[in-house]
């Protein structure tokens, strides 16, 4: 158990957040107004508005707290916007919401069981907020003074003088706190903050303008008068890990540098056992709260009987993140078994959801997306071609026309056009499908267009 209490939080302080691939960045939120309601373009979002406004409710519920261990079926054709839509919640969650998105085939793997795959995704979902107190020291720059190295050894050293409510202290600085003041751009006549604890420095403000401007590329020393100086004060900070990233560090064969290769292994459950226990008791000794996030797991068609039957009992912990899976199928066999049921999930399961249905995009929205995916890749393109393009996504697939965007955009610089044209949109067509049929399309429609 030492090792636990001993848990370097400030270490892992980031969440290992969703990916952010390429195809939904454009995408930053729900684009919902205060009131909830979904604006017709808004925040990267197009249409889509009866299952935005469900996702925004879903949303607020989750803010309040309401909906932990509860579970959120997106459902709708392939290219609705199903991911997007739960990449724009991850968004308007912000930074301190746990967000963990995978997809269903990814819990198939040689390194470790179904099982062990669904409780890490969890864990990764369930955030542990830490609380600490902290001792600071608040005072004004008075002096800063950095020695450049004798020889190429890259430490430097220097050294502080900072004047607080009735004294001037000077403080030996390390390389570490140098790289800090440089960073924050303090120089004397700041007013900057050190955390005891850590050493990290922060620049809180600005009271005297008489000094030149910082400079540590040499020795300097600088002299200011100071007003009245400051205080030592107690402050409370907080940490936000999962409880993955605790397992992983605790975990004796796995150790902290496991979380940045992402290779954890299976982690024992007496590790995670331990962890529980420790957690609970810093909850009750008001140290520490959860902040149970969100579990996406696209695909969900691909999981099988086990998984939703663990799925099932993990959504009644009372840690138990909130569930958002989605899936384009209809009534189809739950993999591993000859049972059929609406969306290939057992009717159990599906019982304990709320559904948001995605409906297909009309030619205008199709269009709209088209052209923020455009910015989105800085790519500039004719009102001609795009309504090619839109009309393609309807032929083939939105999805599919996103994709041309790139290729007609690399074609058009080869010829070192401004504008992507209609002749690059054909160009990407049959370079990427079957000429005869795409050249054929393409002759098709094109008297409707001027060239
Ligand atoms: P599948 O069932 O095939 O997984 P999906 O419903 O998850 O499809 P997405 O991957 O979300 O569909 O959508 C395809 C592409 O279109 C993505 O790049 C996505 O960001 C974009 N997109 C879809 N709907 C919208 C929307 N309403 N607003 C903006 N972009 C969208």
């Amino acid at each position: 158990m030492a090792a636990i209490a001993s848990v370097k939080v400030a270490e892992v302080r980031e969440f290992s957040r969703i990916e952010r691939i390429g195809t939904h960045s454009h995408i930053r939120g729900l684009g919902l107004d205060d009131a909830l309601e979904p604006r017709e373009v808004s925040q990267g979002m197009v249409g889509q508005l009866t299952a935005r406004r469900a996702a925004g409710v879903v949303l607020e519920m989750i803010r309040e707290g309401k909906i932990a261990g509860r579970a959120v079926l997106i459902a709708g054709q392939p290219g609705t916007g199903k991911t997007a839509i739960a990449m724009g919640m991850a968004q308007a969650l912000g930074d301190n919401t746990p967000f963990t998105s995978m997809a269903g085939s990814e819990i198939y793997s040689l390194e470790m069981s179904k099982t062990e795959a669904l409780t890490q995704a969890f864990r990764k979902s369930i955030g542990v907020r830490i609380k600490e107190e902290t001792e600071i020291i608040e005072g004004e720059v008075v002096e800063v003074q950095i020695d450049r190295p004798a020889t190429g050894t890259g430490a430097k050293v220097g050294k502080l003088t900072l004047k607080t409510t009735d004294m001037e202290t000077v403080y030996d600085l390390g390389n570490k706190m140098i790289e800090s003041l440089i960073k924050e751009k303090a120089q004397a006549g700041d007013v900057i903050t050190i955390d005891k604890a850590t050493g990290k420095i922060s620049k809180l403000g600005r009271s005297f303008t008489r000094a030149r401007d910082y400079d540590a590329t040499g020795p300097q020393t600088r002299f200011v008068q100071c007003p009245e100086g400051e205080l030592q004060k107690r402050k409370e900070v907080t940490h936000t890990v999962t409880l993955h990233e605790i397992d992983v560090i605790n975990s004796r064969t796995q150790g902290f540098l496991a979380l940045f290769s992402g290779d954890t292994g299976e982690i024992k459950s007496e590790v995670r056992d331990q962890i529980n226990s420790k957690v609970a008791e810093w909850r009750e000794e008001g140290k520490a709260e959860i902040v149970p996030g969100v579990l996406f797991i696209d695909e969900v068609h691909m999981l099988d009987m086990e998984c939703f039957s663990f799925l099932n009992r993990a959504l009644e912990d009372d840690m138990a993140p909130v569930l958002i899976m989605a899936t384009n199928r209809g009534i189809t066999k739950i993999r591993g078994t000859k049972y059929r049921s609406p969306h290939g999930i057992p009717i159990d399961l599906l019982d304990r959801m709320v559904i948001i249905a995605t409906q297909p995009y009309e030619e205008k929205e199709m269009k709209q997306i088209l052209k923020i995916r455009c910015e989105e890749e800085d790519a500039e393109m004719t009102e001609d071609a795009l309504l090619v393009l839109t009309r393609l996504s309807l032929e083939t697939s939105l999805r599919y026309a996103i994709q041309l965007i790139t290729v007609a955009n690399l074609i058009a610089r080869k010829r070192k056009a401004m504008e992507i044209a209609v002749e690059d949109i054909k160009k990407a067509y049959t370079l990427f499908l079957d000429e005869t049929r795409s050249t054929q399309y393409l002759k098709d429609i094109q008297d409707e267009f001027m060239f």
